[in-house]
């Protein structure tokens, strides 16, 4: 079966394929302004999994992340602060780095800043202008979403819908619609550009930081599901109005929210969960065993006792497996030749449940239940060889480290 993603352009499951076995895959990073929490730990572990596996299933990954250290909330937190906003901005960065880590997500091979891109980002705005789409005020550089008809396709808003969300309110721009390119502003953090001094918006910054290293269009694009409105939809129309090639990303995909009882998690509401206060807690393996038992476009509700409930199963899954390595049966009835045909059923099972739109959930159960036969078999005293037991785990190993559930 081959694999199959739901893309959310198209709202339904379709044939993934990659020119070459190459996957260009860019997932939007966080804005470096705090430490990061549990909702993000949520988002990037799904997109970690989906990586190994792409991997695991033979592509090879271009697996790419901006980061976020120009915004308005750098800008303010440095200010509260009393601090440089790019120093503060890099310090949660590299916070943000070492909670990854520490996650267990080890495969991303690019992180880019947008300070970094700002050439390329008055590049494109210029572009933009020079297309008649993009125009300027005294304010700023503004997108007019008017010129680009396919907007609200990515989100499945409507005209009117969309002249409601009234992005950015300023007076001078031509429509309540239009978005900030680029905010005209000598405070905080500012560049020079063709407009004056001021600073890019963050839209512009991940078609900037995406395309120098993928080109005009590329495969997969993720990012939490909050981030489609206005973030992704503008992300296309800059990159499309742009270049006038579509689609800019062949596949979009989003994850589900991560609430804690029964409420999204947010600093307003004060129940956020910082990664590194949960990990004195929980351990990466059981958080991501926990993660892997939702799929990712499904919302994931946290408590307590269903980490416990996680930390047990991941538990037995380990001492099972420890069964089969140490395993010095001589007498049962099951026969080598059986189990190694239920192994490779199960990697057969596990592929096509993950080629179904990454089924972690499913993907999981098959396995834990591989584990728990086998390990069945060895308490029966199954006569296997060491070399044989060893090839079992091994297979069994390489499934799991598509989760990153053993350490
Ligand atoms: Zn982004």
């Amino acid at each position: 079966m081959p694999l199959r993603i739901f893309n959310s352009l198209t709202r339904r499951k379709e044939t993934f394929t990659a020119a070459g076995g190459e996957v260009k895959f860019f997932v939007c990073g966080p804005t470096v302004y705090d430490y990061i929490h549990l909702g993000h730990a949520r988002t990037y572990i799904a997109f970690d999994i989906i990586a190994r596996y792409l991997r695991f299933a033979g592509y090879r990954v271009r697996f790419l992340m901006n980061i976020t250290d120009v915004a308005d909330r750098v800008i303010h937190r440095a200010q509260e602060l009393g601090r440089n906003p790019l120093q503060l901005a890099h310090e949660f960065e590299a916070a943000f780095k070492e909670d990854m880590l520490a996650l267990g997500v080890k495969d991303i091979d690019k992180y880019e800043r947008a300070s970094d891109y700002v050439p390329q980002i008055i590049g494109q705005i210029n572009g933009l202008i020079a297309k008649g789409i993009a125009y300027e005020t005294e304010t700023g550089v503004y997108f007019e979403v008017g010129r680009f008809p396919s907007f609200g396709r990515l989100s499945g808003l409507t005209q009117q819908e969309l002249g409601l969300k009234r992005l950015e309110l300023c007076s001078s721009k031509k429509h309540p619609e239009d978005f900030s390119l680029w905010r005209k502003s000598d405070r905080g953090l500012c560049w020079d550009s063709p407009w004056g001094l001021g600073r890019p918006g963050w839209h512009v910054e991940d078609t900037a930081i995406s395309m120098t290293h993928f080109g005009d269009t590329y495969d997969l694009h993720g990012g939490a599901s909050e981030l489609i409105f206005p973030h992704h939809e503008a992300e296309i129309a800059q990159a499309e109005a742009l270049t006038g090639k579509a689609p800019f990303v062949r596949f979009w995909i989003h994850t589900g929210l991560l609430s804690t009882k029964g409420r999204k998690m947010s600093k307003s509401l004060g129940n956020v969960i910082r990664v590194r206060d949960i990990l004195k807690q929980y351990t990466p393996s059981e958080l991501r065993y926990y993660f892997a038992s939702y799929h990712y476009r499904q919302p994931v509700t946290m408590s307590d006792a269903a980490m416990r409930r996680a930390r047990d199963q991941l538990n037995r899954f380990s001492r099972n497996l420890e069964t089969l390595l140490h395993a010095t049966g001589s007498s049962g009835s099951a026969k080598a030749e059986t189990l190694v045909r239920a192994v490779k059923r199960a990697e057969w099972e596990f592929s096509r449940h993950m080629n179904d739109d990454f089924d972690t959930p499913r993907a999981l159960a098959t396995l834990t239940r591989l584990v728990s036969r086998l390990s069945a078999s060895m308490n029966d005293g199954a006569n296997l060889d060491q070399a044989l037991r060893w090839k079992l785990a091994e297979s069994v190993r390489r499934m799991a480290a598509v989760f990153g559930i053993l350490t």
